[in-house]
């Protein structure tokens, strides 16, 4: 059952990594993965933040059930992005999406912050 979370670099190569990148090529995480136009926008200054946060959280109420239990099912996951650690990022989101949906459930979910 999970239990704990974090966020890592892409290059971050632990047994729990979970890539949730746009380039991600697993068919489970890239349920979390921003859409090109996203990650574009960004990159390209065309797109807000707001309307980033937006899209994203489209993109979350629509990670199918599978997608969730196989996640739940780990004890441990680390997030891993192209991002650096302070900057705007998707993981970000689905951390505290994750920690504020399961943080007081039984079994709770919390956050360990950034890994090397
Ligand atoms: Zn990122």
């Amino acid at each position: 059952m999970l239990s704990r979370i974090y966020t890592a670099h892409y290059r971050y190569n632990g047994p729990d990594r979970v890539n949730i990148t746009v380039k991600g090529k697993d068919p489970l995480w890239s349920a979390f993965a921003p859409s090109w136009d996203m990650v574009m926008g960004i990159k390209n200054g065309t797109m807000s933040e707001a309307e980033y946060i937006r899209r994203y959280d489209i993109i979350l109420s629509k990670v199918p059930v599978v997608v969730w239990k196989a996640l739940l099912e780990m004890d441990e996951a680390t997030f891993v992005c192209f991002c650096n650690e302070d900057w705007f990022c998707h993981r970000n989101m689905l951390v505290n999406y994750i920690v504020n949906s399961l943080g007081g459930a039984p079994g709770r979910v919390t956050y360990g912050g950034w890994r090397v």
